[in-house]
């Protein structure tokens, strides 16, 4: 059993890396294209008078983990299994919403991530900076490259356990390693045009306005629970987390 569990682990390390390479290559593009969607109007934080009522920057659902708000150590929260993953007990309901919503529209779903441990991330983290080394990187030259392709232990937003990743079924059978044009699958667009119905936002916008905001580049696949009520203002405003949380601040929230 033990033999098991650890060939499962190394299966999802090598996805891990690989859709970091992916990721990586991305990055790389990302300066010859001109983005063709959503570069929409901004609303700046200071135009937002419409804030929902009763909604405060440090409400459970609004944490921010990013690479300028790194977690210092685990969190604790009840963590339960749905669909073969573990997340925040909170939102348990909400991805089954989510996942029978696609299902009701014709489309299957796979949960590929949720919650994922400082620990685990740093084993992922150490992993792929190893293989550089014995690639002939040195110590310096992997920890850079590695950086730039794997979230540094701590500043994952999947350990909040309010993060997934989704896809359509068809769009991961193409892309097991999740890439960012899965969203060329009618199922990954009813993902991300449907979401905040049931309380999650694309949390990785395409507009390199918002690859600013995130730092991190667009991901057609990653989910970020927020409720629907924030999530609806959101999607309405155009905003990241990041600026709705900035622009709660802001209003003293
Ligand atoms: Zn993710």
């Amino acid at each position: 059993m033990k033999h098991k569990k650890s060939i499962v682990a190394l299966a999802v390390l090598v996805v891990l890396a690989a859709g970091s390479v992916a990721a990586y290559t991305l990055n790389g593009d990302h300066g010859n294209q001109t983005s063709s969607k959503s570069e929409k109007s901004q609303s700046s934080s200071s135009s937002l008078k419409d804030l929902p009522k009763g909604v405060k920057s440090t409400d459970w659902d609004l944490t921010l983990v990013n690479k300028w708000h790194p977690l210092s150590s685990e969190m604790n929260f009840d963590k339960v299994s749905v669909s073969g993953k573990v997340v925040d007990a909170r939102i348990k309901q909400a991805v089954l919403d989510f996942q029978n919503g696609a299902r009701a529209a014709g489309y299957q779903t796979v949960l590929v991530s949720g919650y994922r441990s400082i620990q685990y991330q740093q084993e992922v983290f150490d992993n792929v900076k190893k293989n550089d080394m014995a690639e002939g990187m040195t110590d310096a030259q992997a920890e850079k490259a590695t950086k730039a392709v794997v979230q540094e232990p701590g500043s994952s937003e999947h350990h909040t356990g309010l993060a997934i990743d989704i896809a359509g079924s068809d769009a991961f059978e193409k892309y097991p390693s999740l890439e960012a044009n899965m969203d060329t699958f009618d199922s990954q667009k009813w993902l991300i045009d449907h979401a905040a119905d049931y309380g999650f936002v694309l949390r990785y916008p395409e507009a390199k306005s918002k690859i600013k905001e995130t730092g991190i580049d667009y991901e057609s696949w990653h989910f970020r629970y927020v409720g629907v009520k924030n999530a609806k203002y959101m999607v309405k405003h155009n905003l990241t987390l990041e600026a709705y949380v900035k622009a709660l601040k802001e209003a003293g929230r």
